[in-house]
């Protein structure tokens, strides 16, 4: 449907205003909300998600655009320095960033290369040693890697018997 002078489409209304939403939260930051930085937000904090750099660099460029892997990383690292997002090192070749920046814990599922968000006891900070003498706990971080099960002896004896 055209869009005609006086006519109103609510679509590209909530659009323009998710956008503008997202400028405010960058120069909230300190950030200059320039076009590629929005597209980058738009991306990373439109929802709660752990997502990789190049995963990032896929769905930014997935409409055709052509901002560079280095503006992308550039601006993942700027997001996370300035608090929009947590960056979350799980090995040397893995970097996710999480757009939930509270205090929250991970599973990394190695089979799947997927994070699971996973809440800890609140009692669980009581039962950690004391920090060496002059200094204090800044952050808790804990990654829990876990491998998908293998269907168990029991397992495939019940779909064996199931099979036609
Ligand atoms: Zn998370």
């Amino acid at each position: 449907m055209a869009i005609l002078p006086g006519m109103t489409d609510s679509r590209l209304f909530s659009d323009e205003a998710a956008r503008t939403a997202l400028a405010v939260r960058l120069v909230a930051c300190g950030i200059t909300p320039t076009a590629q930085r929005l597209d980058i937000a738009e991306v990373v904090l439109s929802g709660h998600q752990h997502v990789a750099a190049d995963q990032v660099l896929e769905r930014v460029n997935r409409g055709g655009g052509a901002v560079s892997k280095a503006t992308v990383y550039n601006t993942l690292g700027l997001f996370a320095e300035r608090g929009l997002l947590r960056e979350l090192v799980i090995d040397a070749s893995r970097v996710f960033y999480d757009s939930n920046t509270t205090p929250h814990c991970h599973f990394y599922n190695v089979d799947d290369g997927t994070l699971t968000d996973m809440a800890l006891p609140p009692d669980v900070l009581g039962c950690l040693p004391a920090t060496p003498a002059g200094t204090y706990a800044e952050a808790l971080e804990v990654v829990i890697r876990i491998r998908n099960r293998l269907p168990s002896a029991a397992d495939e004896a019940i779909s064996e018997n199931f099979r036609l």
